[in-house]
């Protein structure tokens, strides 16, 4: 049996990047560290906001509403609403979660051939007409580096310097530093994963997905790497 590098209990888990084997408890609160972390970085949740919560039944946005409604639970100032986009699949599951959670939804449908630039504008334009002051979605590291890597690629600098480009309201990513298999495992044992939301990937994304899990299995920390880079050129931005 492997034991918790911070305290005497069981980990459940090996962060290669880190080299920290993790309990429960442990793992928990260092997921809730990289969500804080993330949500200073948008200069939000000051005074008060309504936050839109974009659920597809999957785990990632599940573990999402979770950790955000706990985490603001005492801000009476702070309420979500969860939009859930129906394209056929998880919307039971999505419902499911929202109603567990205390959380309002409101349900958009949308033909699952539809690409996801149309997906992200009916996000937000639900977003905006529920009153939101901010949309939040379940984008994880391994999404994020993906993007960056693909824009990198690509030459797409203006994409890269402008990720959400005349947006009417501030999309935020807050689990954009946990890794995907840590926002698995989180939802796993928080109950929140039931339902395997199928997410096609193919063409240049999936070669980079492909390769990025090859970087990452032989130099830990190569995903960090590249959200950090697109962080810095942002930084150069300002
Ligand atoms: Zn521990």
């Amino acid at each position: 049996m492997t034991w918790c590098d911070k305290c005497c209990s069981k980990a459940i888990i090996y962060q290669r990047y880190s080299g920290m084997h993790l309990c429960q408890a442990h793992f928990d609160e260092d997921v809730h560290r990289k969500i804080r972390e993330s949500l200073r970085q948008t200069r939000l949740f000051g005074r008060g906001e309504r936050v839109a919560v974009g659920l597809s039944g999957g785990g990632d946005s599940a573990t999402l509403l979770y950790v955000l409604k706990n985490m603001f639970s005492r801000r009476k100032d702070i309420d979500f609403v969860a939009i859930i986009i129906d394209e056929g699949q998880g919307v039971a599951q999505a419902r499911l979660i929202s109603q567990k959670l205390g959380v309002p939804s409101i349900i958009r449908s949308m033909h699952s051939s539809t690409g996801s630039r149309a997906k992200a504008d009916l996000l937000i334009k639900t977003a905006q007409e529920s009153g939101a002051d901010v949309l939040a979605t379940g984008h994880n590291l391994d999404d994020e580096a993906q993007e960056v890597f693909l824009k990198f690629l690509k030459g797409d600098v203006e994409g890269l310097l402008q990720p959400s480009p005349g947006r009417p309201i501030p999309w935020i990513k807050p689990l954009r530093r946990v890794p995907e298999k840590e926002t698995r495992l989180y939802a796993i044992t928080h109950g929140l994963y039931h339902h395997k939301s199928e997410c096609f990937t193919f063409g240049w994304r999936l070669e980079v997905k492909r390769h990025l899990n090859g970087f990452e299995s032989r130099h830990p920390g190569t995903k960090y790497s590249l959200l950090r880079s697109l962080e810095r050129i942002l930084l150069l931005k300002e």
